[in-house]
């Protein structure tokens, strides 16, 4: 028996219960919900606390992963950026990106082949076809680069998309709550029992369902171990990736893939309008993902790349900030992590008719469709399901989004307010920007840079942010925007926020 004073909450039993508050939880958690199920959705932390806000932020296809032949994952990752696009409008954009051609890397007809096969494996609707561009003096690139290949993706607020999900899945009746670890999964006779430990009432909780889906992402095989009577059906191989924040390093809102020796890619991605953000890292790890750090080798080796490529020069004191992220990935253990599958795996474990389903794996861009599949591995369990929805319905922020439009109005409602104010709002809340600013009068000055107490309000409120890094790091991207000074007055600010 625990020490821990234990609420045995009366409440009726779940039909899902889903642990861990990442991209692939909360959109379980949001498909589950949306067809009618009735869901508790459990992070031990805060919402994309972990790997879901440590990514490269790109909602692709994966080009190089075609060469690993995983057309499957391509087609599929393909066909999401376009259902993205449109479902989550307010944080998922259109991105060029320019491939500077050498010809000691890859040879040309493999690159024009890879391009081709990326333009048509998939329906593009908006997005542009690849070309070959020559690559003028002001691009800012290394001089001997004469030649660059320029093909579409997007790019999405990855710690957003996690909480536009969750949102969704809270509006359709959904119990909701970050900083719930949840300790152990017993089968009782009829339920699936849930122990969880909520650290900000300090006491444990006991939840009931009839199924449970442990989305715990890179702590997936170690939580069925650890936690329940079940073992995992898959280990994981954890990956480190970091990725560097510096000055803007070249002109124009496009990004770059540069290829390096070792026959791996990197990005070069415009970021917050002044930082270009330069990742990633493939680096096996065994310690605590909440801890991954980006280590020396790992700075110097994305500089030296960047270097490679770029007429400036970087050098470790540009680096103004990193953040690394654990990739999850599960198959053969004896392959270097660049070539293991980015694809993902739905492991249901049944006993009594109690199902517990894992996810192992996965990417940002396809988990719309994994949650769509973990969701109809449930139908058998539960026969009166509502059709899904999740393909053609958009958000609450991005429904009747259109970015111009609602600036033109913005700025007319608003004009005492800051334009950067109002196109960040714009950029983070899309059309629940009127939400935010509904409080605002003229009289009220910023607590600190563009952030009003408002927002603060709106993301205690409907977003569940309880401290400080919780709204500075992946509520919003502020803590870019302020200097030291401004977030130790927030710090010290009474009573938490
Ligand atoms: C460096 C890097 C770059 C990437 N770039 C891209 C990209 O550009 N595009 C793309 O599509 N994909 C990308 N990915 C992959 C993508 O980020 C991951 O696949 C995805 O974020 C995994 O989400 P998840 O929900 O499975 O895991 P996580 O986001 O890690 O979520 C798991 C959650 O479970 C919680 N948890 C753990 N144990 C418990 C417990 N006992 N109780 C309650 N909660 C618990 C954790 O706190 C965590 O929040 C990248 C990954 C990395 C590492």
């Amino acid at each position: 028996m625990s020490n821990t004073p234990q609420f045995q909450i009366v409440a009726e039993p779940f039909d899902i219960i889903v642990i861990g508050g990442g991209i692939n939880g909360g959109g379980i958690a949001c498909e589950a919900a949306s067809r009618g199920l009735k869901v508790g959705l459990y992070e031990a932390k805060d919402f994309a606390m972990a790997t879901s806000s440590a990514s490269s932020k790109l909602i692709h296809g994966g080009l190089r992963y075609l060469e690993h032949l995983e057309f499957r994952l391509v087609k599929e990752a393909l066909s999401e950026r376009e259902i993205l696009l449109k479902k989550a409008a307010h944080i998922v954009k259109p991105m060029r990106f320019r491939l500077p051609y050498r010809d000691t890397m890859r040879p040309k007809w493999l690159i024009r082949t890879g391009l081709f096969l990326y333009d048509h494996l998939a329906r593009r609707g908006t997005l542009q076809a690849s070309q070959q561009i020559a690559v003028r003096s002001t691009d800012g690139l290394a001089a001997e680069l004469k030649t660059a290949f320029e093909y579409s993706d997007c790019w999405v607020d990855d710690s957003r998309l996690v909480i536009s999900n969750i949102k969704h899945a809270h509006q359709q009746g959904a119990e909701v709550r970050n900083y719930c670890e949840v300790r152990s999964i017993r089968r009782g006779e009829s339920y699936w029992c849930v122990t969880l430990y909520d650290q900000r009432l300090q006491c444990e909780v006991v939840r009931y369902a009839r199924a449970v889906v442990n989305a715990t992402g890179p702590w997936a095989a170690q939580f069925l171990d650890k936690c329940s009577e079940e073992s995992s059906q898959h280990q994981m191989q954890l990956v480190k990736g970091s990725h560097l924040i510096v000055k803007q390093l070249y002109p124009g809102d496009h990004a770059y893939i540069l290829q390096n020796e070792d026959k791996r890619v990197i990005f070069v991605i415009p970021y917050l309008d002044k930082y270009s953000m330069i990742g990633t890292t493939d680096i096996p790890y065994t310690g605590d993902p909440y801890k991954a750090q980006a280590s020396k080798q790992e700075i110097d080796y994305l500089l030296s790349i960047c270097n490679q490529n770029f007429a400036a020069q970087l050098e470790p004191d540009d680096v103004l900030d990193s953040f690394s992220g654990v990739r999850p990935l599960f198959g053969q253990q004896n392959l270097p992590a660049q070539k293991q599958s980015r694809d993902y795996e739905l492991v249901m474990q049944t006993k009594r008719t109690l199902p517990v389903l894992s996810v192992y794996g996965g990417k940002l861009t396809t988990y719309r469709r994994l949650s769509q599949k973990a969701v109809e591995m449930f139908e058998e369990y539960f026969s009166n399901m509502l059709p899904s929805e999740s393909e053609t319905s958009t958000f609450a922020e991005a429904t009747g989004f259109n970015p111009r439009a609602l600036q033109r109005q913005l700025y007319k409602q608003y004009p005492y307010l800051d334009k950067l104010c109002l196109d960040r709002l714009i950029s983070l809340y899309g059309v629940a920007t009127w939400q935010v600013l509904h409080s605002l009068d003229d009289s009220q000055l910023p607590v600190v840079s563009d952030l009003y107490q408002c927002e603060i309000d709106y993301l205690q409120q409907h977003e569940w942010a309880h401290n400080w890094d919780d709204i500075l790091q992946r509520r919003t991207k502020l803590c870019y925007q302020l200097s030291a000074l401004e977030r130790e007055a927030l710090t010290q600010r009474p009573a938490g926020l």
